[in-house]
């Protein structure tokens, strides 16, 4: 029994979460494992209801889980950062989940703005605690004309090992031959030195993968002319956070994001890359693959790896037929898409 919690939450991300969640519910009929979901309400509305955001219980209930199943959270009516950082931020740092995780799969030459492109197939492992995210700095003399805003890059050898590590541990598990390390080492010649010597490090007790490197600026480049060249790419915490957003745009966009927050000897957390769109909420067209993409994503973790396979399959087949929202070009909705994945997945399994 595999046991997930399940964290909606709002807009649309309730609304691509039901559809993930019949593809899973799919797969237990279609195979033998068994998932057993429970669900929290947290999020905007639970906010404005109880003006909690999410209690220690909960962090301390998840723990025992083999997985979180996150959608989306964000409502208008709510400051923003209140749930960014009560929820997303707390689950983050609660959990250690110290990697995030984004593939950026081209699943049809269709989907991809750049020219003749068939195959792009890379993985972001970004470092997801520290670096500029890690919130140590101030302001001196504030208010004033001589301000000066300090913003500190921490880099902890512990913190930038694990994921160097991870970023080697993926591409041996997932079978992929090539790491590249992207950094600004030329400029940030402390940060990135230390990420540098990790790096070499690292890679020497991985004799069997090549690796690679990639000034980020270079790196920019090279995403948008030459794709295909990238296996597993790692990365500090913000040059990351940017570069996954160009991924995600080569190869169709946010409809089709999909990520992890993964720590991986503990409970990980695996939520599609868009947020709450309160723009589209409500309507039923929101694009459910993101979400659909990150449950395979969640799978291949668990290491259900056919499981996690097949709905990849179904996904690209879906798009192909153009069984798809109006994002991607097509007119269905996004209950239908979700049955038109789960009807592939019967004739695939
Ligand atoms: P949040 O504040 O929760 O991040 P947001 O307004 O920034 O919400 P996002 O979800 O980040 O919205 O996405 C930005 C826009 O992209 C949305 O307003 C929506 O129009 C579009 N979009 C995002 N996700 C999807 C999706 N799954 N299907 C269709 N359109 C989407
Ligand atoms: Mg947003």
């Amino acid at each position: 029994m595999i046991k997930i919690a399940v964290i909606p939450g709002d807009g649309i991300g309730k609304e691509v979460v039901a559809e993930g969640l019949k593809v899973l519910r799919k797969l237990e009929q279609l195979s033998n494992v068994k998932f057993d979901f429970q669900e929290y309400p947290f999020g905007a509305e639970h906010y404005l209801k109880t003006g909690e955001t999410l209690p220690d219980w909960a962090i301390e209930e998840f723990r025992k889980f083999d997985a979180i199943y996150f959608g989306a959270i964000g409502d208008p009516r709510v400051k923003p950062g209140v749930l960014e950082h009560g929820i997303l931020l707390k689950l983050r740092f609660s959990l250690d989940l110290y990697v995030n995780l984004r593939p950026v799969k081209l699943y049809h030459p269709k989907l991809t703005p750049l020219k003749e492109k068939e195959k792009i197939d890379m993985v972001f492992v970004r470092e997801n605690t520290e670096g500029l995210y890690a919130g140590a700095g101030g302001f001196l003399r504030k208010g004033t004309p001589q301000e000066v805003a300090i913003q500190e890059m921490i880099n902890t050898r512990y913190g930038v090992e694990r994921t160097v590590r991870f970023a080697f541990e993926y591409a041996k598990k997932t079978g992929r031959k090539k790491v590249t390390l992207v950094d600004k080492a030329n400029v940030l010649t402390y940060a990135h030195d230390l990420w540098q010597r990790v790096f070499a490090e690292v890679s020497e007790e991985y004799p069997e993968i090549e690796t690679d490197h990639y000034y980020v600026d270079a790196m920019a480049m090279k995403m948008v002319r030459s794709p295909e060249i990238f296996e597993v790419v790692v990365t500090p915490n913000m040059f990351g956070d940017i570069l996954t957003d160009l991924g995600a745009e080569i190869v169709g966009g946010l409809g089709l994001a999909a990520s992890g927050n993964i720590h991986p000897r503990k409970v990980s957390m695996f939520e599609p890359v868009h947020g709450s769109a309160p723009d589209i909420a409500g309507k039923g067209i929101a694009n459910p693959l993101a979400a659909i993409l990150t449950a395979s994503l969640m799978l291949e973790h668990l290491g259900l790896d056919k499981e996690s396979k097949t709905v990849e399959k179904a996904v690209a087949k879906v798009i192909e037929e153009n069984k798809v929202t109006p994002d991607l070009g097509g007119s269905l909705k996004t209950h239908e898409v979700g049955d038109a994945v789960v009807k592939v997945l019967e004739v695939l399994w």
